[in-house]
């Protein structure tokens, strides 16, 4: 039987609509407000945004990038998240089929592209995400790979590693490298994909995030410390990992023996 719209195009219209979703957590999380309540509505003049005028992308295009009320510039970050969860949406089904992974795997995906957003912008990484991410991520364990005891290993990894690295990092160099919100957010990363990922995990994101700080300190002279959003990489890292960890790491346990 052939639908008249194929599963890759619902993929991508439910990615944008997700999108437009994440664009309020993104922006009222770090703020302590409520992501369900008021509806959306401009942050300038306060005018609520009606459906006509929220519809991903195409309405940032055809208001020319301003509020329909107001004329205050909207930014071009927000129909560019939209995106991105589009495109998200599109290679999770391009990956796994309509097997039921694609479910908490879709949904570590957003909870992921929140974070690395909100710490870019603000440098934290909100409890309700990780903290929830780490039950959600559990629960899901029992029906769904990793399985429950590759989850509970990676969420006392994720958290346990970074934490001694982090406290290490502390005493010897009296400065602090890793927040807390770092080492909840790789418990999360480990309650979803297993202690496997976490590795792999840790290992992506310390690499990438070394070399884009060594680029910035001899971009800016050294001057000055400039503290990278190690969340941002445990993102990028922990997507990468979704698609590819267990396959690496059986891949690399093979090597050894
Ligand atoms: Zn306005």
């Amino acid at each position: 039987m052939t639908t008249p719209f194929p599963p890759v195009f619902i993929f991508l219209i439910f990615g944008l609509m997700i999108g437009s979703f994440l664009n309020v957590c993104i922006y009222r999380m770090p703020l302590g407000k409520s992501v369900v309540h008021p509806g959306s509505h401009c942050t300038k003049c306060g005018k609520a945004i009606r459906w006509y005028q929220n519809i991903p992308i195409l309405s940032w295009i055809v208001l020319r990038g301003k509020c329909g009320s107001c004329g205050d510039p909207i930014s071009i970050i927000y129909p560019l998240i939209e995106a991105a969860t589009g495109a998200l949406f599109v290679a999770h089904y391009l990956w796994f089929g309509l097997d039921p992974i694609v479910l908490p795997r879709l949904l570590f995906a957003c909870a992921l592209l929140v974070l690395a957003f909100i710490d870019l912008e603000h440098r934290i990484l909100p409890n309700p995400i990780t903290l929830g991410g780490i039950v959600v991520g559990f629960l899901f364990s029992f029906a769904f790979p990793p399985g429950w005891q590759a989850s509970l290993i990676g969420i006392l990894l994720g958290g346990g590693v970074l934490f001694v690295v982090g406290e290490l990092y502390l005493r010897v160099r009296g400065i602090e490298g890793m927040g807390m919100g770092d080492v909840k957010m790789l418990g999360m990363i480990g309650a979803f994909l297993g202690w496997k990922a976490v590795i792999v995990t840790i290992m992506l994101a310390s690499v990438s995030g070394a070399i884009v700080g060594a680029i910035l300190m001899l971009a800016q002279k050294g001057d000055k410390q400039y503290p990278l959003p190690f969340g941002t990489f445990l993102s990028a890292a922990a997507l990468v990992a979704s698609f590819f960890g267990d396959a690496w790491m059986d891949w690399y346990v093979n090597q050894l023996g």
